[in-house]
């Protein structure tokens, strides 16, 4: 018998994804049943039939998971999860009927919180993230991107990016976001200094892969994006963006100009732009909680990319939305864009580690990073079905034992 850091058994159902989904399929996508996993050196080692698993690997430790269902962990593939501060008076001026795009304009939103970021230390930065990655990873998140954009000046810009680069016991994706242009630059003068003093240091002290630009009414408009992404490439940097949240500019149409890892929110993209999207690699980023965050019942075109698109799904978790559950974005792919549970699972896994282009996460397969939760029920279509509330049993990240009901 070989021994193994951790063995589970008696896994009633599983899923598992030959490649990022489009559209699920028997060729593409496997339920397997009545298994067991073999995981040495945080690393999915051996997979088969519980018998098998029994039979052949010796571990200390075991996992009885008593038929329940066993899936990869979430990949949460947008966030702002790094600031300081709140912003609890704005959600009573979303509910009075005032705009986000007014709040912006008054000095409120994001300029508020780049005011109280540019003076929080660094310690303070980092408690705060600290404390924001634990209940993502104890809620089933095992990789999360991350974005700056509150800092805005270099200084700040960098001081964030740090921050982000400095828990390297997490897998976390950095990115270096172009947010919104300060109040004391002019857009074209800002984008000078994004694009000649920002770029430049973040790819010299190597602190982001991507460069995210937010491309809307009231942020950078299309030229302003066009001249970053030139730059960012330029840098060797990977691209993504935040495109027609607020209003359709033609940011999404940048897809035909630039290579984007992911083109996010597209609430207010036409139709027919989104069957366009549809067909190109980039992934599609949804994220319904920050739809939810807006209160202006503003839907994605979702039937014009459903069966069509690399589909991925975030929490958006930012002052605005601070929701941080993947679990909950799951299920809101569920019962608010009416998503089926395997769709909902695939783009919240393998499809969002595929933006972020993290190979070895999110599917079950030898080889990959074993990041795995044992649900409190046991299929899929019961893990869509049972909402709003913690359903983990066991979570494992990185081969370890990290959260147990049990325990
Ligand atoms: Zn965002």
């Amino acid at each position: 018998m070989n021994s193994v850091d951790l063995v589970i058994y008696n896994i009633g159902e599983a899923v598992y994804f030959k490649e990022p989904i489009r559209k699920v399929n028997d060729e593409n996508t496997k339920m397997f049943k009545d298994f067991g996993i073999a995981i040495n050196n945080g690393e999915i080692f051996d997979i088969g039939s519980s018998d098998y698993i029994l039979t052949k690997y010796n571990s200390k430790n075991k996992i009885n998971a008593d038929k329940r269902l066993l899936t990869s962990g979430f990949v949460d593939m947008h966030t702002h999860a790094i600031f300081a501060g709140s912003r609890e008076d704005e959600l009573y001026k979303k509910l009075s009927g005032i705009s986000y795009s007014q709040i912006l304009k008054e000095g409120g939103g994001i300029y508020k919180t780049v005011s109280i970021t540019k003076n929080a230390s660094e310690e303070t930065l980092k408690s705060n993230l600290e404390k924001i990655l634990k209940k993502s990873i104890s809620l089933g998140t095992v990789a999360i991107e991350i974005k700056s954009g509150y800092g805005l000046d270099l200084e700040n810009e960098l001081k964030l990016l740090r921050v982000i680069n400095s828990f390297k016991e997490y897998n976390i994706i950095s990115t270096l976001l172009a947010h919104v242009i300060p109040k004391e630059f002019d857009g074209d003068e800002y984008v000078d200094y994004f694009i000649n003093k920002i770029i430049p240091e973040v790819k010299r002290q190597n602190l982001a892969k991507y460069v995210d630009v937010f491309c809307d009414e009231n942020a950078f408009n299309l030229e302003q994006t066009r001249r970053i992404f030139k730059a960012a490439l330029k840098y060797g940097f990977k691209l993504r963006m935040h495109a027609d949240q607020i209003k359709y500019i033609g940011c999404s149409d940048l897809v035909k100009e630039f290579p984007l890892s992911s083109i996010d929110h597209l609430e207010s993209t036409p139709q027919e732009k989104v069957k366009a999207l549809s067909e190109t690699g980039s992934a599609l980023g949804l994220l319904p909680a920050s739809v939810i965050s807006m209160l202006d019942n503003k839907k994605p075109a979702i039937d014009s990319m459903r069966n069509k698109a690399i589909i991925a799904l975030g929490t958006d978790y930012s002052p605005n939305n601070p929701m941080i559950s993947m679990q909950t974005v799951f299920d809101l792919a569920i019962y608010y864009l009416n998503f089926k549970p395997i769709e909902a699972l695939a783009y919240s896994t393998i499809n969002s580690a595929y933006s972020l282009g993290l190979n070895h996460l999110g599917n079950i397969d030898i080889g990959k990073e074993a990041d795995l939760i044992i649900w409190d029920v046991e299929n899929l279509n019961q893990l869509g079905y049972y909402w709003g509330y913690d359903r983990i049993n066991t979570l494992i990240y990185k081969g370890k034992i990290i959260k147990s009901q049990e325990n």
